[in-house]
C-alpha cells in the first residue's frame, strides 16, 4: 500500500486571470486541475482591464497589504525579465480637478502615512521623475507613486498557460455557462452547459461578474456591485510615457506594440445595453477619450482608438475581495474580486494553498464569502 496520497483534483471555473492563476499554482503544488471557461480564455474582464498595478489611496489595512503582496509577485516576474513588454514599473501618476489640490494633498499624506512611496509635485517637477507628460494638462500638483506598474493581462494568461499546459492541466473552453455538482453536500464537480461532468475533490468559482449568479443556485448569496465599463486601444504612436496615469478625464497606461490604454467613468452614460446582452457605445465618444488622453501626453499626439471592450468590472457589493471556501458547500471556493490585475498572481497562489492544504492564510481572513450571511 502505498503512502502517498493521490494528487487532488481540482475544477476551476473561469477562465481570467483569477481562475488561471490558480490553476497554475494548483498544478505548481502537484495537483490535477481541469480550467473550465464559457467561451475563450481572458474574454470578459481580464481582456480589457487597464490593470494598474497599485495600492494607492485609501482602503482598509488587509485590502492594502493583500494588494502590496500582489505589487511584490508582480515584482519577482519582472526581475526574472525586465524587457517582457506586456509587464512593466514605471509608476503611476495622478491628479485631480483644478480647485481639488487639497485632496490631492490629503491622500498624498495618507499615503505617505502608510508607507507607501508618494511624492507630491508641481507641474514643472514632473518631467523629473517621469517623461512622455504634457505638464501643462496637470493643474497645482500631482501625486507621483513610483513603485506602481501596469500588466497586460491578456499577455499574461498566454504566458501562465504555457506553464499550465507544461504541466498538464486541461482545459475546457467552450463550455458555456458551467454550474457547481453537489454530492451529499460537497462540490464534487462541474457540469458544462452541454452536460458533459468533470469529478473534482474541489472546485473553484472565478467567474468574474458572474461569480454571484454561479453560486446562487447553491443557496450562496453574494453582492453584486459590477458596474459597466470600456477599454480602449489606440492605434500606434510614437511616444516616451512610462506611467499610468489616472487623470479627471481618462486613466491611460502604456500598452505593448506603442499603444495605450484607455478607461475612464465619466461615458458611462452613453453606454447601451442591447437585449443580447451586448453593448455599443457611440464612436464620438470613443473619440472624445481618445482626444482627452491625448491632452496628457507629451507632444500631443493624435491617438485613434483602434479597439475597444464593454463589459462587467467585477466588483463585490461591499467592495472588498470575496476569497474563500463556502462555508455552506465544502468544497467550492470563490475568487471574486475589484483590482484582479493588482491581485492576480498572489490571489491564486493563497488560493491554491487553501484547496490543496485546508489550512486557511491569515491573508485572506476578512475576505470570506459568510461575511454576507
Ligand atoms: C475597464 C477595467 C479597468 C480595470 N482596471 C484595473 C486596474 O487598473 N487595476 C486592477 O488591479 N484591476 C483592474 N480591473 C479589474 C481586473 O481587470 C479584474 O478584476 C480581473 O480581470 C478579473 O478577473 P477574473 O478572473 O476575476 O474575471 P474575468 O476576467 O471576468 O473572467 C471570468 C471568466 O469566467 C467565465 N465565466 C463566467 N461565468 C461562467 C460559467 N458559468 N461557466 C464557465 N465560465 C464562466 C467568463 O467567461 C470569463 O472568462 C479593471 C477591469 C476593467 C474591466
Amino acid at each position: 500500500m502505498s503512502s502517498i496520497a493521490p494528487a487532488k483534483r481540482v475544477a476551476v471555473i473561469g477562465g481570467g486571470i483569477l481562475g488561471v492563476s490558480t490553476a497554475v499554482h494548483l498544478l505548481r503544488e502537484g495537483a490535477s486541475v481541469v480550467l473550465l471557461t464559457e467561451q475563450g480564455l481572458a474574454s470578459e474582464a481580464t481582456g480589457r482591464s487597464l490593470s494598474w498595478l497599485n495600492s494607492a489611496g485609501e482602503r482598509s489595512t488587509p485590502y492594502h497589504q493583500l494588494r502590496l503582496a500582489g505589487v511584490d509577485r508582480y515584482r519577482t516576474l519582472f526581475a526574472g525579465n525586465p524587457g517582457r513588454e506586456w509587464l512593466q514599473f514605471g509608476g503611476g501618476l495622478m491628479w485631480n480637478a483644478a480647485g481639488q489640490e487639497a485632496v490631492t494633498e490629503a491622500r498624498h499624506a495618507y499615503e505617505k502615512s502608510v508607507g507607501y512611496d508618494s511624492k507630491l509635485l508641481a507641474p514643472a517637477e514632473i518631467a523629473a521623475v517621469t517623461p512622455g507628460i504634457d505638464a501643462t494638462a496637470v493643474p497645482e500638483n500631482a501625486i507621483f507613486n513610483p513603485g506602481e506598474g501596469w500588466v497586460s493581462l491578456p499577455h499574461l494568461v498566454e504566458f501562465l498557460m504555457e506553464e499550465f499546459h507544461s504541466r498538464g492541466g486541461q482545459l475546457v473552453l467552450n463550455a458555456g455557462k458551467a454550474s457547481v455538482k453537489v454530492d451529499g453536500g460537497r462540490a464534487a464537480g462541474v457540469e458544462t452547459a452541454a452536460g458533459e461532468t468533470y469529478k473534482a475533490d474541489a472546485v473553484l468559482v472565478a467567474c468574474g461578474a458572474a461569480t454571484p449568479a454561479v453560486v446562487a443556485p447553491l443557496g450562496v448569496e453574494i453582492p453584486n456591485g459590477s458596474p459597466v465599463s470600456m477599454l480602449v486601444l489606440t492605434k500606434p504612436v510614437e511616444h516616451e510615457v512610462k506611467a499610468v496615469m489616472n487623470t479627471p478625464r481618462a486613466a491611460v497606461r502604456p500598452n505593448p506594440g506603442s499603444t495605450f490604454a484607455l478607461d475612464h467613468d465619466w461615458y458611462e452614460e452613453h453606454i447601451t445595453e442591447h437585449a443580447d446582452g451586448s453593448f455599443s457605445i457611440p464612436d464620438d465618444v470613443v473619440q472624445e477619450l481618445a482626444d482627452e488622453a491625448s491632452k496628457l501626453i507629451g507632444g500631443n499626439p493624435d491617438l485613434k482608438p483602434a479597439s475597444w471592450k464593454i463589459g462587467y468590472k467585477p466588483i463585490p457589493g461591499d467592495g472588498e475581495p470575496v476569497f474563500g471556501e463556502l462555508g455552506k458547500v465544502p468544497g467550492c471556493f470563490v475568487a471574486f474580486t475589484h483590482s484582479g490585475a493588482t491581485l492576480g498572481l498572489i490571489a491564486g497562489e493563497l488560493l491554491a494553498g487553501e484547496i490543496l492544504t485546508g489550512d486557511t492564510h491569515p491573508m485572506l481572513a476578512t475576505f470570506r464569502p459568510e461575511r454576507f450571511s
